[in-house]
């Protein structure tokens, strides 16, 4: 249930709204960003309401010239990036007050589980917690519980020994490594599961971090890493220094043949078909028999191979290694996926590398480093505890109605368009009703409770969950398909502040730590709540209309469903978008990547323009509701709320990080960007040509 291979394949199809920074993914579970204990001042959002408040504007701005200050200037002024976080934003508040949920959770359980029933989610929890803060036990163990994988590791003396231990890698780490199989959804039939083969992930967040020479000081820092911590675990440091070297060196190599994001998004070119045979003859270092035996997968038929580059480079590098540094390479892997189980010490030494990637060094405090390995390990149990506590019924009922609302909006909209062609559109509003839109969490919850979890065990603890959940996602092999609902760990899980369009499934989830202010607040107004959580409702729909959803039809199968003079239509009408984002700058001299951003501005335009729409029809029904509220029309409420939803501050080495790799735009782009392509944004504050906030007609975005 963690990250399968098909979750990680699905990294690459699965669009999630917001951008929680990796900042670090040595560990397993990369200790996010957050660490020792919010200031008082983040505590109280800086003496500001979490919700959409008028306090928060500065309305000494006209709003024609600068919207953002205009609408949250106030906040603008006095909040400060917390030392703990390398950014500050309604997110990384609504963020911290689940972290507070779920602390409050974690201490309730670890008190209780001595007494609860084995298996049950209060003794899973509240054990693997009371485990994983044990930090006098874990200190003592040091590397200790590492060493039979790094002897097994050792023992290598051939293909077939080093395909198994390939296999008991990827089984107990629940991700691929080297070269992984696992079973996923088949792409073109979701009917049926189907064997999905791909390379390991580089612990760097992106390639550039290996490629550009700007970037030296962050491989300078992340060898830093490497050396450190295999010193921890007994490599004399000569040694270990030369071993670091040799690693960076061959995971350079890898990120010079993997696909970049922007080829990621090409799902088709990305992932590709072939027989079982025609792979194994591609790869001749590489005993893929045995390591399929080992995984319990057949070596017939076909499979989906994602990244066939990176895989061939992987073989060739077994080729050319010699096996002794293979071996260092597979020892490293070792450490660094299931590092965060053992003492904390391999987690201060991440410091620098933290600094250098996103400009704030503290250590994650241990709570969340812990909370990030229950999330991957029994999420789901976490979830059951988390919703019977915190999530109230009415707030789904009412996210419901948001959700038919601006749903009927889209609908209206696709039955108007003009530049579908009719059978595109016809199918297009299929695809839309059929979309699979749920609040929360799941109908049916994953069942951990035959994995022994024990208080005084925190890394067998880890891989026997990851083992569970890589074997459960390898036995659905000829199953009939059942998936797994709200449980990708780092987008979806009911634990999660986020909301995820999944194109291979054609469906929406929005977990149930998301419906709380600023993005859902049950005090609000109408005109608030449809464009904060209705915006983001909409920005989720059309992810299933855009460049990628297009690839996915109405049953989630990959099956291009445009025609030609479709697509062309779309790429001239989103060239606009385009061209607004690279005239963005992000810092000096570093603008927004416009092709890489343009699913996810086009989102928010969406997104902004339902959560609008599904507005006025409200108010054309209740028409008494359309009034002022603090000064404000309801349709400035609308466009003011987005707004302050996305102010933030961020540390200018996060933002480098970010602009580079991620196709979500920095908040100070999101507060205005996609209004300024709607008319309603003009009406709402008189916006005229010669105002900074204009943008002329023939220039805005018109797509849906
Ligand atoms: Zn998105």
């Amino acid at each position: 249930m963690t990250q399968s291979l098909q979750t990680r394949l699905a990294v690459t199809v699965l669009t999630a709204l917001l951008c929680v920074p990796a900042t670090l993914q040595v560990a397993a579970e990369s200790p996010a960003s957050f660490s020792s204990g919010p200031p008082p001042g983040v505590e109280n959002n800086f003496g500001f309401p979490l919700a959409f408040d008028p306090s928060k504007m500065d309305t000494s701005v006209d709003p024609r010239q600068d919207f953002a200050r205009y609408a949250a200037g106030r906040w603008l002024d006095v909040a400060t990036i917390p030392g703990d976080s390398p950014y500050i934003s309604g997110i990384v508040l609504m963020t911290k007050r689940v972290e507070r949920q779920v602390n409050d959770l974690f201490a309730d359980a670890s008190r209780n589980s001595p007494s609860a029933a084995k298996g049950t989610p209060l003794q899973q929890v509240g054990d693997l917690y009371a485990a994983g803060m044990d930090v006098g036990r874990l200190g003592e163990l040091g590397a200790a519980p590492l060493m039979p994988e790094w002897e097994r590791i050792a023992k290598i003396d051939g293909p077939k020994s080093l395909a198994s231990a390939i296999a008991r890698l990827e089984l107990i780490a629940n991700v691929p490594v080297v070269l992984g199989a696992s079973v996923g959804r088949d792409l073109e039939d979701p009917t049926r599961y189907s064997v999905v083969v791909a390379d390991g992930d580089l612990p760097l967040p992106a390639l550039e971090h290996y490629l550009s020479p700007e970037l030296a000081p962050v491989r300078e820092a992340y060898l830093g890493v490497i050396t450190d911590s295999l010193a921890l675990a007994g490599v004399p440091s000569a040694e270990a220094k030369v071993r670091a070297a040799k690693v960076l060196e061959m995971e350079s190599r890898i990120a010079g043949k993997k696909l970049t994001p922007v080829q990621k998004r090409d799902v088709r070119a990305a992932v590709q078909r072939m027989p079982y045979a025609e792979l194994k003859a591609a790869l001749p270092h590489m005993d893929l028999d045995t390591l399929f035996a080992e995984l319990g997968l057949p070596t017939s038929g076909d499979v989906l191979v994602a990244d066939i580059g990176a895989i061939r480079e992987r073989d060739a590098m077994l080729g050319e290694y010699s096996l002794e540094d293979t071996k260092a390479y597979l020892q490293w892997e070792a450490l660094r996926l299931t590092s965060a189980y053992l003492t904390p010490k391999f987690i201060d030494v991440q410091a620098d590398l933290t600094r250098a990637l996103t400009g704030q060094a503290n250590v994650p405090k241990r709570q969340l480093v812990v909370a990030q390995s229950i999330s991957a390990g029994i999420g789901h149990a976490l979830g059951q505890l988390y919703v019977e506590r915190y999530f109230p019924a009415q707030s789904r009922i009412d996210a419901e109605e948001i959700v038919r609302n601006v749903r009927a909006q889209f609908r209206k909209r696709l039955e108007q368009n003009e530049w579908l062609s009719a059978s595109t559109r016809a199918y297009a509003i299929e695809k839309l009703d059929k979309m699979n839109i749920v609040v929360g969490y799941p109908e049916k919850w994953i069942d951990t409770s035959a994995v022994d979890v024990r208080r005084d065990d925190y890394y067998g603890n880890m891989l026997r969950l990851n083992e569970f959940g890589s074997r459960r996602a390898l036995a659905r092999l000829g199953q009939p398909v059942s998936e797994d609902g709200f449980a990708d760990t780092k987008h979806t899980l009911p634990t999660v502040v986020n909301a995820a369009y999944s194109p291979d499934r054609n469906g929406i989830e929005i977990p149930a730590a998301f419906l709380q202010p600023p993005f859902y607040d049950p005090k609000a107004d109408v005109a608030v709540n449809y464009c904060t959580l209705g915006a983001v409702i909409g920005h989720e729909i059309t992810h299933g209309f855009d460049s990628m959803g297009r690839l996915f039809d109405a049953n989630g199968a990959l099956r291009d469903w445009w025609g030609p003079a479709d697509g062309d239509a779309f790429v001239k009408r989103s060239k606009n978008l385009v061209g607004q984002a690279n005239a963005f700058e992000v810092l000096p001299g570093v603008r927004l990547n416009g092709e890489l951003s343009s699913g996810e501005n086009l989102a928010d335009v969406g997104g902004v323009m339902l959560g609008y729409d599904a507005l006025q029809a409200y108010l054309q029904a209740n028409p008494e509701e359309n009034r002022k509220i603090d000064g404000f029309t309801p349709q400035q409420r609308c466009f003011l709320a987005w707004g302050q939803n996305w102010a933030d501050k961020m540390h200018p080495g996060l933002l480098r990080t970010l602009a580079a790799s991620d196709p979500h735009p920095p908040g100070r782009y999101r507060m205005i960007a996609p209004s300024r392509n709607l008319q309603g944004f003009y009406d709402a504050f008189g916006v005229r040509p010669g105002d900074a906030m204009w943008i002329d007609p023939a220039k805005r975005v018109h797509i849906w």
